[in-house]
C-alpha cells in the first residue's frame, strides 16, 4: 500500500495515529538542521518535519531532497508547536514525524514552478504540460469539468436521453467550417473527414428511431487562427424527435440549472427570457447581448428625419438608420479611449463615430450646431442625456449601425469596467434567426446555422419565391453573459424542402446526391420530425471556472497556432507512410 491517508485528509483527531502518505515534495525549508517538506498530492499539502536529534539519518537523506522529487512518508502524526498552526491549511493543525523516507523517484530541475497564482509563459506551459498540470489550479479546472461532465450525462439520463457514439472517421460535406482530412490507404486518393459536428449522424439516429440521443462529442474544425478557439473541442451534442422549440428550451433549461449546481453549487432562474435575433440586434447590436449592463441602442430616425447634419439626414434618406447608445458617465473619457472607438468604428464598416460629451451643463461636440432646439428636446428624452453623459450615433446602414455600436458598447463596458466583479449569471435565448445570409464576395447564400435547419413555416412561401433574404429559421442559441454557450434548430425532416434548401444554397443535384445522398433518402424513408441543440462543453467549463481561456480547462491544448509544443505535433512523417497512402509531397512542402 503506498499510503494510508491523501495529502488533504489529517487533523487534530488524527493526531497520535500512524499514517503512510505518498506524493510530490511541493516545497523544502531548511530552518538551521531542521528540514520541513510540504507534501502534495492532489488533494493538499501536508507538512513533514525532520529533526536531526529525532532521526539523524533520516533527516540527512531528507536534506537531499528536491523540488518535485516523488516520495513515501511513514510516520506519526503530531500536533504542530505551539503557535505554529496554519489556519489558511486544512491539515495546518498537525504535521508527520517520520519514521521512513522512500524515494520513489527524482526529479531533474524544473522548467517551471509547481504554484498556484501568476503561471509561467503560457508556450512552457504547454511543452511541459505535465508539469503545468500538477498546479492545483489545473487540477482542481479538471475536476470541474469532470463534475459538469457528469452532471450532464446523469440529468440527460434522467431525461430518457441514450449516448451513443458516433463516427470520427466520417465524410466531407461542405457545411461550414474547413475538414480535417484523413487519406484512406485502402482507397488511395479518397478522404475521410473528421467530424466537425455529429449533426447528419444524429438526424439519422432520429431516422433510425432512437427518439432522444446525447453525445458528449469530439469536434473538429480547421479553422484559421482565432483567439481563444481549438482545432478540436467538446460538445453536448443533443437530438431528440417529436419536438418543438418549447420542449428543446425547457430540457436545456434543466440541463443548465444540472450543470450550474454540480459546478457552481448555485441555483439559476428558469424560464431564460427570449429575445429574437432583430430585437437582440436592434436594441445590443449583437445576436449574442450582454445584457448585465443597460447601453441599448436607442434608434433616432424619428428625431433626424429632416436634420440639417447631413450625415444623418443622408443615412436616413438612403433608407438607413441614425442610432445612438448613451454611455453613462463616461464624459470623462480619455483621447486614447475615444480615438480608439473612432478606429474600432472605421474598422467595421462605419464612415464615422460621432459623440457628444456632456459637461458642466454644456453638450460639447461639433455636431451640436446642427441640431434644432426641438431635436435637441427629444434627443435628451429619448436617450436620457444627463451630466457627465457620453452619447455616440452611428448614421449608416441598418445592419452598420448596429453592429458597430454593438461592438462599441462592449467597448465601453470594457473600459468602465461595468461587469468587473460581477457573478451574475445572465442566461438568455435568442431565437428567430434568418435561414440564411448572402455572402457578396462569392455571390451566393450561406446558411447561418447549417444546411439543415428547418425554414418557419409562415415563410416557406418566401422560400419558393426566392425572398431568401425574409425567411426565417426555426433555430435557437442559448446566450450567457453575451457569450454564446450554444445553439441548434428544429430540422427539415422531408426531402424536398431539404432539396430545396440546397438548391437555394447553391448546391447543384449532382453534388446534392454525391455529398447528401445518404441523407436525402433518409428523409424519404420515413424520418421523423426532429430537432436538437449542442453547446461548447469547453466554453461551458471555462465560464464557470470562471476562466479567461478555453485552454485552462483542456488537459492537453493546442496553442493559438495550432501546434501541440509537448509532443511537437503536427510533424513529420516517414517517406514509407506516404508511399502507402499514395501521398507525393510537393517540392515546395518538403522544404
Ligand atoms: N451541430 C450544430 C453545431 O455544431 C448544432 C446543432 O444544430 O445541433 O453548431
Amino acid at each position: 500500500m503506498y499510503r494510508t491517508h491523501d495529502c488533504g485528509k489529517l487533523r487534530k483527531s488524527d493526531i497520535g495515529s500512524a499514517a503512510t502518505l505518498a506524493g510530490w515534495v511541493h516545497v523544502r525549508r531548511d530552518l538551521g538542521g531542521v528540514i520541513f517538506i510540504d507534501l502534495r498530492d492532489r488533494e493538499g499539502l501536508t507538512q513533514v518535519v525532520f529533526r536531526p536529534e529525532e532521526n539523524a539519518e533520516l533527516t540527512k537523506q531528507a536534506h537531499q531532497l528536491g523540488y518535485e522529487d516523488v516520495i513515501q512518508i511513514e510516520g506519526k502524526v503530531v500536533p504542530r508547536a505551539p503557535g505554529m498552526a496554519n489556519p489558511r491549511m486544512p491539515t495546518g493543525d498537525i504535521e508527520i514525524v517520520p519514521d521512513k523516507l522512500v524515494i520513489l523517484n527524482r526529479a531533474d530541475v524544473l522548467p517551471f514552478p509547481v504554484i498556484d497564482g501568476e503561471p509561467a509563459n503560457e508556450d512552457l506551459r504547454m511543452s511541459y504540460r505535465y508539469v503545468d498540470l500538477r498546479r492545483p489550479q489545473m487540477s482542481r479546472n479538471l475536476r470541474l469539468r469532470h463534475r459538469v461532465t457528469k452532471a450532464a450525462r446523469d440529468f440527460l439520463d434522467e431525461q430518457g436521453f441514450v449516448e451513443i457514439e458516433t463516427p470520427i472517421l466520417s465524410k466531407s460535406t461542405p457545411e461550414g467550417a474547413r475538414d480535417f482530412l484523413v487519406p484512406s490507404r485502402i482507397m488511395k486518393g479518397k478522404f475521410y473527414a473528421l467530424p466537425q459536428a455529429p449533426q447528419q449522424y444524429k438526424q439519422l439516429l432520429m431516422v433510425g428511431g432512437l427518439e432522444k440521443y446525447f453525445q458528449i462529442a469530439r469536434c473538429f474544425r480547421d479553422e484559421d487562427l482565432r483567439s481563444d478557439r481549438q482545432p478540436e473541442f467538446t460538445q453536448i451534442d443533443i437530438e431528440a424527435s417529436f419536438v418543438t422549440p418549447e420542449d428543446i428550451f425547457l430540457l436545456v433549461e434543466g440541463l443548465m440549472s444540472a450543470l450550474l449546481r454540480a459546478g457552481r453549487d448555485v441555483e439559476i432562474a428558469t424560464p431564460f427570457p427570449r429575445m429574437t435575433y432583430a430585437q437582440a440586434m436592434d436594441q445590443f447590436g449583437s445576436d449574442k447581448p450582454d445584457r448585465r449592463f443597460e447601453m441599448r441602442l436607442v434608434d433616432l430616425a424619428e428625431i433626424f428625419r429632416d436634420s440639417s447634419f447631413k450625415m444623418f439626414r443622408g443615412a436616413l434618406d438612403s433608407g438607413g438608420a441614425v442610432k445612438a447608445i448613451n454611455a453613462k458617465g463616461f464624459a470623462s473619457l480619455t483621447t486614447g479611449q475615444s480615438d480608439d472607438l473612432t478606429e474600432m468604428a472605421k474598422h467595421y464598416g462605419a464612415k464615422g463615430l460621432a459623440m457628444i460629451k456632456v459637461e458642466n451643463g454644456e453638450w460639447k461636440s461639433p455636431l451640436v450646431k446642427f441640431f434644432s432646439e426641438a431635436e435637441k428636446e427629444a434627443l435628451r428624452s429619448k436617450v436620457l442625456v444627463e451630466e457627465g453623459d457620453l452619447i455616440l450615433f452611428v448614421a449608416d446602414k441598418w445592419e452598420i449601425a448596429c453592429e458597430v455600436l454593438g461592438r462599441i458598447r462592449l467597448r465601453i463596458a470594457e473600459m468602465q469596467k461595468l461587469t468587473a466583479n460581477s457573478d451574475q449569471l445572465d442566461f438568455l435565448w435568442v431565437t428567430d434567426f434568418p435561414l440564411m445570409q448572402y455572402d457578396a464576395a462569392e455571390k451566393k447564400w450561406n446558411a447561418v446555422h447549417h444546411p439543415f435547419t428547418r425554414p418557419k413555416a409562415e415563410d416557406l412561401a418566401k422560400l419558393e419565391a426566392g425572398e431568401f433574404g425574409q425567411v426565417k429559421a426555426e433555430a435557437y442559441d442559448v446566450v450567457l453573459n453575451g457569450v454564446e454557450l450554444g445553439g441548434g434548430s428544429i430540422r427539415i425532416h422531408e426531402r424536398d424542402l431539404q432539396a430545396k434548401v440546397f438548391a437555394a444554397l447553391g448546391v447543384s443535384e449532382e453534388n446534392q446526391e454525391s455529398l447528401f445522398g445518404h441523407i436525402l433518402r433518409a428523409f424519404r424513408l420515413g424520418a421523423p420530425p426532429h430537432g436538437g441543440i449542442a453547446f461548447g462543453l469547453d466554453r461551458i467549463v471555462m465560464m464557470i471556472a470562471g476562466e479567461e481561456s478555453i485552454r485552462e480547462v483542456i488537459a492537453f491544448p493546442k496553442t493559438n497556432r495550432m501546434l501541440d509544443l509537448m509532443s511537437q505535433s503536427p510533424s513529420d512523417v516517414d517517406e514509407r507512410q506516404l508511399r502507402e497512402l499514395g501521398i507525393k509531397l510537393s517540392e515546395e512542402k518538403k522544404a
